[in-house]
């Protein structure tokens, strides 16, 4: 496959965009060459600027769960744009999509909608601060966040991506509040708390890690977080922005049965628009300006449009139980045949997956936490990573994320690729 015109039109970008893209997860920095310039997208599949099609496996990096320009998403975002696209005053629409999302989502009353995950984030944890009275924050490394200030302590995604897990810019006097813990390693918390009685306001958790790969909780895991959190009146900070709405009807928290204090949505939750949200139990959000003390804010918060596609998304979800058993299946299938063409063709790796986020490692060894994510070995990734390419197919640019797979995926589609991960492996 040819990628002239994505060549060309990505050395344009570079001279107006730093490294040419708005988001640097979607340069190809760690595995070389030039981003894709995407002209649209249905389905399951992307059409680039050269005519080329491809299997999508990122899928805007979540959102896309039921497939690229879904028709109800598409139509209900015309319709409402025709009224007019933001007024910086309440609507109806906002009131509906929370009602539903309340509804879908355990342990919430009330939630908030914002522009990004980052935003969601950003803003629970200054709620759990002004909430609690307390000024530190527990992360574990490897998990990402988004880009605000606390969370750029050993963070995963594309700040690991391009060696910037710790990024300047964030002061010393922000980055003493962001203790760092390890993933799956409940000891290492329990100490970190003894050490900083009464000072921890939140600990905030991938439930299920997506920002290094695709990492399970070990059973006990995040049972032994909310018993953490519980005996120190410390509040557990579900970070759902990849998991909400994908996992389950109700995220992990309902998947593994376990309560959070706060839970972060965003991609899945927005149709494919820009929409984060945060959500938590009355006594919580009642703390939120204009009732409560602690301030939050956004001129484009709860966007009719962005609304409108989070609205049909999650009606769409709620209406077909299946939606969840099918994306399981089909991933499984998608893991099983990954798992014996590697097999079959000697490659040292690791699949870990959990409904339909999955992730292949180039070690053998479990991967569990962002050291033993770490030492997966780069150079198959990117022969991996090109080889697909070449085939037609779309994963992410970095050994670091996980692959979305998407409800618009055949089993066609999946023979595919797993016929041309054999073929690619061969070569490795
Ligand atoms: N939290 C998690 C778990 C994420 O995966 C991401 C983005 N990949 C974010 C927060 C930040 O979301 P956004 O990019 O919308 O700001």
């Amino acid at each position: 496959m040819l990628y002239q015109r994505s060549s060309q039109l990505f050395a344009e970008a570079e001279k107006v965009i730093p490294g040419g893209v708005n988001s640097p997860v979607r340069a190809f920095k760690a595995v070389g060459g030039t981003p894709i310039f995407v002209k649209s997208a249905k389905g399951a599949y992307l059409y680039d600027e050269d005519g080329n099609k491809l299997i999508d496996y990122i899928n805007s990096w979540g959102p896309m769960i039921l497939g690229h320009a879904f028709q109800p998403v598409v139509d209900a975002v015309i319709e409402k744009a025709k009224l007019g696209t933001s007024f910086g005053m309440p609507t109806e629409i906002e009131t509906k999509i929370a009602e539903l999302a309340v509804a879908m989502v355990p342990n919430i009353d009330k939630i908030r909608f914002v522009n990004s995950g980052t935003e969601a984030c950003m803003s629970a944890i200054r709620l759990a601060r002004g909430f609690t009275k307390r000024d530190k924050i527990i992360k574990f490394a490897g998990c990402y966040h988004g880009h605000s200030d606390s969370f750029l302590i050993q963070a995963g995604s594309g700040a690991i991506t391009f060696g910037s897990p710790n990024s300047p810019g964030v002061t010393a006097g922000t980055a003493k509040d962001t203790l760092l813990a390890k993933y799956n390693d409940l000891d290492n918390v329990a100490t970190l708390i003894e050490a900083n009685k009464n000072e921890i306001a939140a600990i905030i958790v991938e439930p299920v890690a997506g920002n290094m790969g695709c990492i399970p909780p070990k059973k006990g895991f995040l049972e032994g977080l909310r018993q953490l959190c519980t005996e120190n009146d410390i509040l557990l900070i579900f970070d759902e922005v990849m998991t909400g709405f994908r996992l389950a009807r109700g995220g992990v928290q309902e998947l593994l049965n376990v309560d959070a204090d706060i839970v972060c949505f965003g991609k899945v939750i927005g149709g494919g628009l820009p929409v984060g949200a945060f959500a938590a139990r009355a006594e919580i959000m009642n703390y939120l300006a204009p009732l409560g003390p602690v301030y939050q804010a956004g001129t484009l918060s709860g966007n009719p449009l962005a609304m409108a596609a989070g609205l049909a998304m999650l009606q769409a979800l709620d209406s077909d139980r299946e939606i969840f058993k099918r994306l399981e299946e089909k991933t499984a299938y998608l893991a099983a045949g990954i798992d014996s063409v590697l097999k079959a063709n000697k490659v040292e790796f690791t699949i870990n997956r959990v409904g339909s986020m999955i992730s292949v490692h180039f070690d053998a060894a479990p991967v569990f936490d962002f050291q033993t994510a770490a030492k997966g070995d780069n150079e198959t990734f990117k022969k991996f990573f090109h080889g697909l390419l070449q085939e037609g197919i779309y994963i992410a640019p970095s050994a670091y994320e996980t692959w979305f797979i998407t409800d618009a995926l055949t089993y066609e589609d999946l023979d595919f690729t797993i016929q041309a991960i054999d073929k690619v492996s061969k070569t490795f």
